[in-house]
């Protein structure tokens, strides 16, 4: 399958969701011609930098580390465009002039097809609140009466939510699994770029390989590793997520 120029958005909350949650899929798209982009809203430091805080760093210094460590997760995974905002972590508000932001850069990004997280994660509230400020935001973005600089209305792209850490508890109900077999060694190498996490980007590999057992049970054959998503709308149209 070729993907040619078809354009992924990725919207996380903190940094290391990119890598856990959806770098198998990134990689695959990339893999096969598809392009990238990516927008983390807060460099993570109200706690998924828990253990740079841990080992001595101070605020700075982890947003510091987090910039250099993601860079280099961007480079392996073949993402040319991200953008990392720096808005506050915990809680995570939705306000107009958040939604503005991320409608001119939808509009700039013309995606296919959006990835972000799951409607409800008790560990982390701001993973809940990430979606419908995304969702919010698409709809603004293809609005005709809503006027950002010169930047032209998109068409309306679907929404797959990555899984989140505990699933059960949450809610998510995984509809559609992308087979990650050829590219997890890249997931792997991403994942490694936060070298203070190898025990959870050890559980994601798990995650994976159990994933890959459910995907081949729903008829995917030689799956070994698989990333679950969920489909909150209906899928009415070509989401260039089946690979
Ligand atoms: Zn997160």
């Amino acid at each position: 399958m070729d993907m040619n120029g078809k354009k992924m958005l990725v919207v996380s909350a903190h940094p290391g969701d990119v890598l856990w949650r959806c770098s198998g899929a990134i990689a695959k798209h990339v893999k096969l011609g598809g392009l990238v982009d990516v927008v983390v809203l807060t460099m993570g430091t109200g706690g998924e930098a828990n253990e740079l805080f841990k080992s001595g760093l101070n605020t700075e210094q982890a947003k510091e580390l987090r910039r250099k460590d993601f860079a280099r997760a961007m480079e392996i995974l073949g993402v040319s465009r991200y953008e990392m905002w720096d808005l506050q972590d915990y809680r995570f508000e939705i306000t107009q002039e958040k939604i503005y932001r991320m409608v001119r850069f939808m509009r700039q990004s013309k995606p296919n097809l959006i990835l972000t997280h799951h409607n409800t994660d008790l560990f982390n509230p701001d993973h809940g609140t990430i979606f419908p400020y995304v969702n919010m935001s698409l709809e603004a973005a293809t609005g005709q009466g809503i006027f950002v600089d010169d930047l032209k209305p998109i068409e309306r792209a679907p929404i797959f939510c990555f899984e989140p850490h505990a699933s059960e508890v949450n809610g998510f109900k995984p509809n559609l699994f992308v087979d990650i077999t050829d590219v997890i060694e890249t997931k792997k190498a991403a994942m490694a770029t936060f070298e203070l996490k190898k025990k959870l980007a050890a559980s994601y590999v798990d995650r994976a390989k159990y994933r890959a057992v459910n995907a081949g049970s729903f008829g995917r054959k030689g799956c070994e590793y698989a990333e679950a998503y969920e489909a909150i709308y209906p899928i009415a149209q070509d989401g260039y997520f089946v690979y």
